[in-house]
C-alpha cells in the first residue's frame, strides 16, 4: 500500500528532524556492566540490572533446571494450563519480602499495571496521576476510563488539592505513582501520600520497578519510607533487579484474588515460562540473604553525584538533564568515545525540553571507572558551547583533585 509506506516514511522523516528517531543497536550483554556494540567493548551505565544477576550462576542453574525439567513456554495463560508451580512459590516469596498477604505474578512489569488498573477503577471512579509516572502506569489508567486528574511531580499539597475538589464525586479512588522515578532517579514521598490517601478514603497503588532489590534493604520503596503496610498496592517487575523477566503485584488477599479472576493481561496472556519464575526465585533468595548487595548501587550513584556537586542521590539512577534531544545524543556520543554508554534519554519518555542523560549504577561498576566518568561528564560541560547547556550543579563544582 502506497499510502501506508507514505505514512511511515514522514513520520519517521518528521522524527529524524525533531532528533527524536529511535533506532535499535544491537547489544551484546556480557557479565556484569559491560556490553559489546558494533565491535566495541563498553562500560554500561544504562542497564536496569542493579545487582548483576542477569548473568549470575545461581539464577542460570535454576532456570537451566527449569528449562530441562518444564520445557521453554508455559503453553497457555495462567488461567488454563500455564499455571505452574513455580508460580506459587514465587508468589509467597514476593509477599513475604513485601510484607503484604498475597502476591500475584504477570507477564512483565508493563502488563501488570495495565492490567491491574482497570481492575480496580472505572467510569466512575477518580484516578489521580503524578505527571511523571511510568508509561504503563499511564497506559493502565487511560484503559481504565476513570476520570483522571495529573498531580505536579512530587506535589503533595496539588494532590490534597484536587482530592479535595473531586474526592466526593467520584465512587472509588486510586492514586498512582513510582516509588522511585524511572527517569529521575527521585523516590515519591509515600508517607505524606499514604497519610493524604487515608484522609480521603482513596487507594495508594507505588509502581516499584526500581525500588526492589535496591533500597529499603532491598525490599522497596515502601520500606525505604517507612514500612510496607503505607502502601496496599505494591506492584513491581522481575525484570531490573530481580535479573529475569516478569511483573506482580503484591497486596492483600482479597486484591490479589480478584486480580487473578479479573485482570485482563493475566487472564488473555500467556503465562510466564516456568524458567522465568524459577529464575525470580533464585533472585529473591540472594536478595533475602546478602543485605551487603542490595547497598551497593546506591552507593555507587552517591559517589558519582557526590564527585560532581550533583544532589545526594536516592536511588541508583542519576539524571543529568541537558535540555534539547540533539545535545543529549551529542553528550552520549562524546561518552561513548570514553568507553561509556550512556544512553540519551528523549521525549516522549520524559517532558519537552529535559531531554537528558541517564546514569543507572549497579553493584558491580568499578570505583574507578565511576570517578573516571564523572571526569568525562565535567569534560563534557567544560568544552560545550552553548554555556545555557550546561547544568547549573556543574557549572558551580570546580574539578575534583
Ligand atoms: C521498566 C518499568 C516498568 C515495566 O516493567 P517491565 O517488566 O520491563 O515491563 C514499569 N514501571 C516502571 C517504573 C519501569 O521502570
Amino acid at each position: 500500500m502506497r499510502s501506508l509506506d507514505d505514512f511511515a516514511y514522514s513520520k519517521l522523516a518528521e522524527l529524524e528532524r525533531a532528533s527524536l528517531r529511535r533506532t535499535l543497536a544491537e547489544s551484546l550483554r556480557e557479565d556484569g556492566p559491560w556490553v559489546l556494540r558494533e565491535g566495541r567493548r563498553f562500560l554500561s551505565f544504562s542497564c536496569n540490572d542493579y545487582l548483576n544477576l542477569t548473568h549470575h550462576p545461581a539464577l542460570k542453574a535454576a532456570a537451566t533446571a527449569a528449562i530441562e525439567n518444564y520445557g521453554v513456554g508455559a503453553g497457555a495463560s495462567r488461567l488454563v494450563t500455564g499455571n505452574h508451580p513455580l508460580f506459587r512459590e514465587l508468589e509467597e516469596r514476593l509477599a513475604r519480602l513485601k510484607g503484604t498477604e498475597a502476591a500475584c505474578v504477570f507477564g512483565s512489569g508493563y502488563l501488570a499495571n495495565t492490567g491491574i488498573v482497570p481492575v480496580l477503577a472505572g467510569a466512575p471512579d477518580l484516578i489521580l496521576i503524578d505527571e511523571l509516572a511510568h508509561a504503563c502506569l499511564w497506559a493502565g489508567t487511560n484503559l481504565s476510563r476513570a476520570r483522571t486528574l495529573v498531580f505536579r511531580h512530587n506535589d503533595v499539597a496539588h494532590a490534597k488539592a484536587l482530592l479535595s475538589e473531586n474526592r466526593a464525586r467520584a465512587r472509588n479512588a486510586l492514586l498512582v505513582t513510582d516509588g522511585v522515578f524511572s527517569m529521575d532517579g527521585d523516590l515519591a514521598p509515600l508517607q505524606e501520600l499514604a497519610a493524604l490517601c487515608a484522609a480521603f478514603d482513596t487507594w495508594l497503588m507505588a509502581d516499584d520497578a526500581h525500588g526492589l532489590g535496591v533500597i529499603g534493604s532491598g525490599r522497596g520503596s515502601a520500606f525505604a519510607a517507612g514500612q510496607s503496610g503505607l502502601v496496599p498496592l505494591q506492584m513491581g517487575t522481575l525484570s531490573k533487579a530481580i535479573g529475569g523477566y516478569g511483573g506482580y503485584l503484591c497486596a492483600s488477599r482479597a486484591v490479589i484474588d480478584l486480580m487473578k479472576t479479573r485482570a485482563r493481561t493475566l487472564i488473555y496472556s500467556t503465562a510466564l515460562p516456568p524458567a522465568s519464575a524459577a529464575a525470580a526465585i533464585a533472585a529473591l533468595t540472594i536478595i533475602e540473604s546478602e543485605p551487603g548487595l542490595t547497598a551497593k548501587p546506591l552507593a555507587k550513584a552517591r559517589a558519582f553525584t557526590s564527585r560532581l556537586g550533583l544532589p545526594e542521590a536516592q536511588s541508583p539512577i542519576v539524571p543529568l538533564i541537558i535540555g534539547e534531544p540533539d545535545a543529549a545524543l551529542q553528550a552520549s556520543n562524546k561518552l561513548a568515545e570514553e568507553g561509556f554508554l550512556v544512553t540519551p534519554i528523549r521525549p516522549p519518555t520524559v517532558p519537552v525540553g529535559t531531554a537528558r542523560l541517564r546514569f543507572a549504577f549497579t553493584a558491580l561498576h568499578p570505583d574507578e571507572e565511576i570517578a573516571r566518568l564523572a571526569e568525562a561528564v565535567r569534560a563534557l560541560f567544560a568544552f560545550a558551547p552553548a554555556r545555557k547547556e550546561i547544568p547549573e550543579e556543574i557549572a558551580k563544582c570546580p574539578p575534583s583533585s
